[in-house]
């Protein structure tokens, strides 16, 4: 076999390869601007090409440019988020847009130091945004470029840790190419994304497969080395569903944390709390009912989530509170976004009620 490589015949094969195969019809691939490449990089960060197409269409549509974005309500914003999770993402963009119409007429920098300033923009982020809608020398490092790169040059190790990613974006900067910079940068974003995939890479159908150590010593699957594991911690609460009608009772979270910034369901520590936050709501004569338990996995705990149905007897009189709240009807639903687990306990609810 011949020893990987960091000179042109890398990006010249990949090139060729994506000219031929790469997907070029993705609905962030027509009309090339930083705002729509911007837009589609934050939103593929945790999620799949296949389950973020509907959700950027129907924000493109909405918010169709950074000042249409920036001057729109955040809970706006937020209802085309749900269901995308990872909310921490939509608050940043919102904000990112409000700095770039106050401060820059809407206009997105040109540098790389200029664009890491925004909120939520990382330096690969910064580096599709650059290379792909400005043509800038610019290289990336997401997280379907480090499985390529981890495997092309038999890097062992964790590529989170900061020694691997250092050796990692030194590998990114020398494969570059200065020119087609841009798709180059959609080609290894597609190499990782079809051949090269987390489990079963197609390598016979991989134009760098000559030169690639992990091909050449069989070990595709052991490498990107996996993150040490940590056992995750679980927390529990119990949420209340304070339903008059067809309607429940939800809040507006805090815009920072959890869910910030969206709707979501009263909690409580224990089931004996959840009756005294009945008590402090006035919700007055309610009848109790307890729901099957679910488990809602974060990155970095796991939240077990024990339901609480509260049947109100009669129309409720809610003593308003510092949060802002609202009665959620479940035939017509609010335009607001809201957390995973309320929309799955509001789906159990629609089928029941
Ligand atoms: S040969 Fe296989 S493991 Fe190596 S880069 Fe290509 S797809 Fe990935």
């Amino acid at each position: 076999m011949q020893s990987p490589t960091t000179d042109s015949t890398f990006s010249q094969k990949l090139l060729n390869w994506y000219h031929q195969n790469g997907r070029k019809d993705l609905p962030w691939q027509q009309q090339k601007t930083p705002y729509r490449v911007w837009v589609s990089e934050i939103m593929l960060q945790q999620t799949q090409v296949k389950t973020v197409i509907p959700f950027y269409q129907r924000f493109m549509q909405r918010f169709p440019d950074v000042i249409a974005l920036a001057n729109a309500p955040i809970d706006d914003v937020l209802h085309l988020w749900t269901g995308l999770g990872y909310y921490a993402r939509a608050r940043n963009l919102h904000k990112a847009a409000q700095t770039l119409r106050d401060l820059n007429a809407g206009v997105f920098p040109e540098t790389l130091e200029g664009m890491v300033a925004l909120s939520g923009i990382g330096r690969s982020t910064a580096g599709a945004v650059l290379s792909i809608a400005n043509g800038k020398h610019v290289s990336i490092l997401d997280g379907n470029v480090k499985r390529v790169l981890t495997r092309y040059f038999g890097i062992h190790g964790w590529p989170g840790s900061k020694a691997i990613e250092q050796q990692l974006w030194e590998y990114a900067d020398d494969l570059t190419p200065a020119k087609d910079t841009g798709l180059y940068t959609q080609a290894i974003m597609d190499l990782g994304a079809t051949l090269c995939t987390r489990s079963k890479p197609n390598c016979d159908a991989c134009p760098v497969q000559t030169t690639c150590l992990a091909f050449a010593q069989g070990t595709q699957a052991e490498l990107p080395t996996k993150k040490p594991k940590k056992t995750t911690p679980v927390r529990t609460t119990v949420m209340l569903l304070p339903v008059w009608r067809d309607q429940v009772l939800v809040y507006k979270r805090p815009s920072s944390g959890i869910w910030g910034g969206l709707f979501g369901l009263y909690e409580a520590d224990t089931l004996q709390d959840a009756e005294s936050k009945a008590q402090s709501l006035a919700l007055g004569d309610i009848q109790i009912e307890q729901l099957a338990q679910f488990r809602h996995t974060f990155s970095h705990f796991h939240l077990d989530i024990k339901p609480l149905l509260m049947h109100l007897k009669k129309p409720p009189t809610l003593r308003v509170e510092e949060q802002e709240t609202l009665w959620y009807d479940l035939n017509s639903p609010p335009k607001v976004g809201l957390a995973a687990p309320t929309i799955k306990l509001f789906s159990t609810l629609r089928k029941n009620l």
